[in-house]
């Protein structure tokens, strides 16, 4: 069985499909067992081909960005593994609109694949003066990973999801369409992909035109913030567990109302604590980090002892941030 589905693969693929690949270097944790099947997707069409055929295959397909939110188990992932490089960026539009007051403004629309890194994205809409993703400099990651988590930054707050207008996918039934922003109800770290499963191929944001200079300083500013506040130069997948909300924090009465799930682990006295090579961050107790060599069971491990101690000591039952994916 296993057998003829490679066949199938590897007559529409080609030569870039693997098996058993491992797939602890594709992910910022460097952790995770191997690929049953694997391949490199290098265009949005490619992309498109490659997840159609593992589903018309009944095949599990996961699609693997920059690996920066996920946890892969020890066993690693069965069925294809897709690792999304398309990388096209372009302007597909620009349009004036006129807001109450009768002030003119400028939309531009850019495209991007999914695959696109964020900040490559950024760092393009920055240099064309628009406004509306610049705030995410240095956040790690693919177009496609952000659009999964609606990942979000605080100083100054924004989340990717405000900036798209439309978005090319393919649904769990191999339809290729293209949806509007609206179907995908946005929220703190929740996008529908997480239920729905589609895969997106390419992102069309609408984008205000602003001052170049005004926009590049915003943008220095949040990654310098984003420096002094989380740990650098270390093997992280980020934050492990999502922030409350300001309802939880206070129908839950936590320490100084703190909607942080990072105070709530540090004031648990977690930093530091550590499981093999796995150990919550000194710096940031919302980390965890491989020191090296790392196994998914240790941060498996560590996850749950914060977890219960939370629990224990301030009545909070955190959820978890990062996704686990795969056989642990
Ligand atoms: C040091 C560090 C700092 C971070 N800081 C932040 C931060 O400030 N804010 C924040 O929100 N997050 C942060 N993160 C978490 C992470 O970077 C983001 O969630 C990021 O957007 C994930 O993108 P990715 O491409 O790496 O996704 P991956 O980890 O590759 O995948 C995450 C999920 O998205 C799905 N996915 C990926 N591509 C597609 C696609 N094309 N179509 C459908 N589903 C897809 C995957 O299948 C998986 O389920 C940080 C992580 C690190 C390591």
């Amino acid at each position: 069985m296993a057998t003829s589905k490679f066949a199938s693969l590897k007559e529409v693929l080609g030569d870039r499909l693997k098996t058993d690949e491992p797939l602890s270097r594709f992910t910022t944790f460097k952790i995770g067992g191997p690929a049953d099947f694997f391949y490199e997707a290098k265009t949005a069409d490619e992309l498109a081909r490659a997840v159609s055929l593992g589903r018309t295959l009944n095949l599990p397909v996961f699609i693997l960005g920059g690996g920066s939110n996920i946890l892969i188990g020890d066993k690693g992932i069965r069925g294809l593994v897709i690792r999304n490089l398309s990388m096209h960026i372009g302007i597909k539009g620009v349009k004036a609109v006129t807001h109450s007051g009768g002030e003119q403004r400028k939309l531009v629309f850019v495209e991007a694949d999914a695959g696109v890194p964020i900040n490559k994205l950024v760092r393009f809409t920055v240099d064309e003066g628009l406004s509306g993703l610049h705030m995410h400099l240095g956040l790690p990651g693919s177009v496609g990973g952000a659009l999964y988590m609606n990942s979000k930054w605080t100083r100054p707050e924004g989340y990717v999801g405000d900036a798209v207008y439309q978005v090319r996918l393919v649904t769990k039934e191999g339809e290729d369409r293209i949806v509007p922003q609206s179907y995908f109800h946005f929220a703190y770290d929740t996008s529908a992909l997480q239920r729905t499963k589609d895969v997106v191929i390419s992102v069309v944001f609408a984008l205000s035109a602003d001052d170049r200079d005004r926009l590049w300083k915003i943008a220095t500013e949040s990654i310098m913030y984003r420096r002094e506040t989380q740990p650098q130069g270390v093997l992280s997948a980020g934050c492990t567990f999502r922030n409350l909300s300001r309802a939880e924090a206070l129908t839950l009465g936590t320490p100084n109302l703190t909607t942080s799930a990072g105070y709530l682990v540090d004031h648990a006295g977690l930093k530091g604590a550590s499981e093999g090579d796995a150990y919550i961050s000194p710096v940031h107790a919302n980390f965890i980090i491989n020191r090296g060599k790392a196994k998914a069971e240790d941060v498996v491990k560590l996850i749950e002892l914060a977890r219960s101690q939370v629990l224990k000591q301030f009545g909070v039952r955190l959820t978890e941030e990062i996704e686990r994916v795969g056989e642990f």
